[in-house]
């Protein structure tokens, strides 16, 4: 599973670009190809969604937030909105929305609580540099994931493993250190959710296309999740190809 978070980026000339490029680089094989998704800002869905389905590529469309109801909620979006556009997943619990828009894990079970059963969820977890350096990463982790306790989540649950450190600095941790914490993450979602499910665990952080095959070697890698390097099209179609060529 290869995810691209657009952030607050794009436009409609950089959708036509990204497209054209995505297309050109893609190496197309129907048996064999990885889930390859786009959350891009909410205003862009539809018009990314009918520029997708006119050039017939297979990206699904997802978004990086949704409010836990509908109704006088200004500037909220609710999950009927996004299931109206054809959304197949949302990334819930991005280190962006914790430190820059302070949710919290309250806020997180509330989202949770909408989608937990019927639809795609990718919940983002990951320790601050500090946290790294006091060797606090699997306590913080456990706290994160402490959303998922007794849940029946499901099984389609993606969690995301994006130490705060590496996004968006060229810095990542080693592919051991990664898978290390990719098998815990399993560990304990398994151990805590009320149906015991083991997640699919994607990384994020620095992911490029120089660096892809060292993380997708690694035994429970099951993807990435990407910011910069996803809003160039060329470069987001050689991940997918890597991912493809190493795991599919
Ligand atoms: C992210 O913020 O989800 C991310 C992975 O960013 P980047 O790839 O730019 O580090």
């Amino acid at each position: 599973m290869i995810v691209a978070n657009w952030k607050c980026n794009g436009s409609k000339e950089m959708i036509q670009g990204w497209l054209k490029d995505y297309k050109e680089r893609y190496f197309f094989s129907k048996q064999k190809s990885t889930f390859v998704g786009i959350a891009p800002p909410f205003i862009y869905v539809d018009y990314l969604s009918r520029c997708i389905d006119d050039i017939n590529l297979s990206i699904s469309l997802g978004v990086q937030n949704i409010d836990p109801s509908d109704g006088a909620r200004t500037s909220a979006v609710s999950l009927g909105m996004i299931k109206d556009f054809n959304c197949k997943f949302i990334i819930i619990g991005h280190s962006e929305m914790r430190n820059i828009f302070h949710e919290t894990n309250e806020n997180i079970s509330a989202k949770l609580d909408i989608v937990e059963n019927d639809f795609n969820i990718i919940l983002c977890v990951g320790e601050s540099a500090e946290e790294n350096a006091n060797n606090q990463t699997k306590n913080i982790i456990e706290q994160q994931l402490s959303v998922l306790n007794a849940r029946h989540i499901s099984p389609s649950l993606t969690v995301a493993y994006e130490p705060v450190w590496a996004i968006g600095t060229g810095n990542t941790p080693e592919p051991n250190q990664i898978n290390e914490i990719h098998k815990f993450i399993k560990d304990v979602v398994q151990s805590s959710t009320d149906n015991n499910i083991s997640p699919r665990v994607l990384y994020g952080g620095s992911v490029n296309e120089k660096n892809a095959s060292n993380f997708f070697k690694e035994e429970f890698v099951d993807g990435a999740l990407i910011g910069g390097a996803s809003l160039n099209g060329k470069s987001f179609a050689n991940i997918v190809n890597i991912y493809n060529g190493k795991k599919i």
